[in-house]
């Protein structure tokens, strides 16, 4: 028997903070979408059996948040493009013929955000990227192709800067070094995704990296942007942003490819800020 309404939810561990239930209820709402979406505890030994359980039992799509992403590239049957690149999943769609597509939106989250909500122009802009985990991997290729004058890669282990800069050299001119090295020239935009913020430290870039013009974000948000965000404004910054808008517009995405309808996503970041404070 197939349920009344279509389930969907995400999969982390843990995932009690998880503002997603609130991003999806919101759209659902506002779309006049029959549907359900919840969060779920699932530890990383559980995961493969709890995504069949999830599917078999009718659920039509899940996120897939921390520390799943990589190993959700295992279950499904088929990668887009973009979730390929990034060798990471955030979303899982049952397709018509029951085929599990994985995507990854992260990418496009942080874009549509940059350009769209915050109005930058990325083209021929020189992008400096701190971290070389998980996320940098997962926006390089969206990123890359705003045609950026450089992206320069930056991180603590400098060889997985120079790899993952190495492996997206055919998207663009990408660079790889420790923080040491990043040089004086300032940057239009620099993107913090390393998770150094939880613990309240910031990445030792050289002061010249940061000038009047640069744009700082962190991909993190509230508490944990809370570092990174005062010592860019502290550093001259023209405007440091934290990453609500990422997060909302990659849920965007994630509903546009589940329901097939794009939400408007200015009211749900509207009420986000409101409740985790905005910068
Ligand atoms: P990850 O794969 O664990 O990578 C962590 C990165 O941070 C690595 O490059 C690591 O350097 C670096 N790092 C950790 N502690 C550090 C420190 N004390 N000083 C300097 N560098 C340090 O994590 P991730 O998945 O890439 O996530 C990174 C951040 O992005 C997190 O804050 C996460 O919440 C955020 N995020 C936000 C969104 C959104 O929608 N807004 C989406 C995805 C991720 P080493 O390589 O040297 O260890």
């Amino acid at each position: 028997m197939s349920p009344a309404v279509d389930q969907y939810g995400v999969f982390g561990h843990p995932v009690a903070h998880s503002l997603s239930p609130f991003i999806h209820g919101v759209f659902a709402r506002d779309t006049g979408q029959q549907m359900t979406y919840r969060a779920y505890d699932v530890a990383p030994e559980e995961f493969t059996e709890r995504v069949a359980g999830f599917f078999a039992d009718g659920g039509r799509g899940l996120n897939i948040t921390l520390p799943h992403k990589i190993v959700a590239v295992e279950v499904v049957q088929e990668l887009t493009a973009r979730a390929a690149h990034a060798a990471a999943v955030n979303t899982l769609a049952l397709q018509g013929d029951n085929v599990l597509l994985g995507d990854n939106t992260d990418g496009g989250g942080l874009v549509r955000d940059l350009c769209d909500n915050l109005g930058l122009i990325i083209t021929q802009r020189r992008v400096l990227i701190l971290g070389a985990g998980g996320a940098t991997r997962g926006v390089l290729a969206p990123l890359l192709g705003l045609e950026p004058a450089i992206v320069v890669i930056a991180n603590r282990t400098p060889e997985r800067a120079e790899a993952l800069a190495a492996a997206f050299a055919d998207l663009g001119v990408t660079q790889g070094v420790g923080f040491e090295y990043v040089g004086e020239t300032p940057f239009d935009l620099i993107i913090n995704a390393t998770s150094a913020s939880l613990s309240g430290d910031i990445p030792p870039i050289p002061a010249g990296a940061i000038g009047p013009q640069t744009v700082c974000y962190d991909l993190a948000y509230g508490r944990s942007a809370m570092a990174f965000v005062r010592w860019a404004q502290q550093s001259g910054c023209v405007r440091a942003v934290q990453g609500l808008g990422m997060l909302v517009e990659q849920a965007a995405e994630s509903f546009r490819l589940w329901r097939g309808v794009r939400p408007q996503t200015a009211p749900v970041l509207a009420a986000l800020k409101a409740r985790i404070g905005s910068v």
